[in-house]
């Protein structure tokens, strides 16, 4: 990346070379489709089997519980669909304000189709209270979604306390992970559906999954061939889960470098910024945000044009999530933790990743106040 800094990992973050090169076979001359009964086939089989194993080893869950999708977006719409309408028509949903567009969307679309939906709604850091889901749960409720870490903040919710309230309802709970997995040491342990995507924590793009608790009802939301125990049809990706098994290997034995380094960077970056403007703020608690993520907010700028001047001194940063990006409407996670157009308008989010240096951190600094 030589002479940028690149700080919107939370959008998407390198590849790992280690993931890079476990898939280039299956990219070549290891070319076979693992539904097939070939020699070929069976080599591809046995490459995606095995990803799935050492997925499941990771994560803490057994190996048939994870079905490969094309991303987390699908993981999320899977999750969703899938568990509302397994109930039938009357498949209730509970999320919250501040998830990801692939929950809230697929919540609106059942909700169209006649599934009743809650959305509840979070405090100024974008915590939800574990007492309002409860109270949204009855009887036609079939999944709860609530994300492990906020994509835009950073923000960790109570996700073990509501996998254990979840659990005394007929409800399933289903968490999307999606931003956490890159330095959180994500388990599978006590919840029902957890979605993960590749392209976070150094696999390919296009690739990610949901793992499904053994006996958790799921109606499939892509028909076809029956893939994936009937669970996502569609001719397997093998290079890709391939490339996000390693990867989430990789990111799990790196964790506590990954965690040092950009801890570091990070420390320094919010120091500088908070000395030399002290009106500045950071969107989320000192203790319960990810440790890559440094949302703040400046009073009097613009993010839009800080970030097109950052992006000319080589900083690559973001106003919110790349998946709105282009859109200028404030963005709902800000408005749900109260805060008025005018004020998303001075946010920006700097992500930090594996490929972050410990002096990103003063470099980012200086580059954000001469931007200003
Ligand atoms: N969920 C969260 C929290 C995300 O941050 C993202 C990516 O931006 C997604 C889901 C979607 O994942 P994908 O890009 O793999 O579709």
């Amino acid at each position: 990346m030589g002479g940028m800094v690149y700080a919107d990992h939370a959008a998407t973050t390198p590849m790992r070379p280690e993931a890079l090169e476990a898939m280039e076979p299956f990219l070549a001359e290891e070319h076979g489709n693992p539904s097939g009964v070939h020699a070929v086939s069976r080599r591809a089989k046995n490459a995606l089997e095995e990803a799935r194993e050492r997925v499941a080893a990771v994560l803490g869950c057994r190996p048939l519980e994870v079905v490969f999708t094309g991303g987390g977006t699908e993981a999320d719409n899977l999750a969703l669909k899938g568990a509302a309408l397994a109930r039938g028509k009357r498949g209730g949903v509970v999320t919250v304000a501040t998830e990801h567009e692939a929950v809230l969307e697929s919540a609106g679309f059942l909700e169209r189709i006649g599934c009743p939906v809650t959305i509840v709604a979070v405090d100024s850091y974008g915590r939800v209270d574990p007492d309002a889901v409860a109270a949204a749960i009855d009887a036609d409720t079939a999944v709860v979604s609530v994300m492990w870490a906020n994509n835009e903040t950073g923000v960790l919710q109570p996700v073990q306390q509501l996998a254990d309230l979840v659990a005394e309802t007929g409800a399933a709970f289903h968490s999307d992970a999606v931003q956490a997995v890159a330095s959180e040491p994500v388990r599978f342990a006590g919840l029902d559906l957890l979605s993960v995507s590749a392209h976070k924590f150094g696999g390919p793009k296009g690739v990610g999954a949901l793992v499904v608790r053994e006996g958790v009802p799921l109606e499939p939301v892509v028909h076809g061939g029956g893939q994936e125990l009937g669970r996502r049809s569609g001719t397997h990706n093998v290079a890709g889960a391939v490339g996000l098994a390693v990867a989430l290997e990789v990111a799990a034995a790196d964790r506590k470098r990954f965690r040092r380094d950009v801890g570091e960077a990070r420390r320094r970056f919010e120091e500088i910024l908070l000395d030399k403007i002290p009106e500045a703020r950071v969107n989320a608690p000192t203790d319960g945000r990810l440790v890559q993520h440094s949302h703040v907010r400046i009073p009097g700028i613009r993010n839009e044009t800080v970030l097109i001047r950052l992006d000319m001194g080589s900083v690559a940063a973001s106003a919110g999530s790349a998946c709105q990006s282009g859109a200028s409407s404030p963005s709902h996670v800000l408005t749900a933790m109260g805060f008025s157009p005018e004020a998303s308008r001075e946010c920006l989010r700097f992500s930090f990743g594996w490929t972050t240096r410990p002096a990103d951190g003063e470099e980012l600094a200086s580059a954000l106040l001469t931007a200003i």
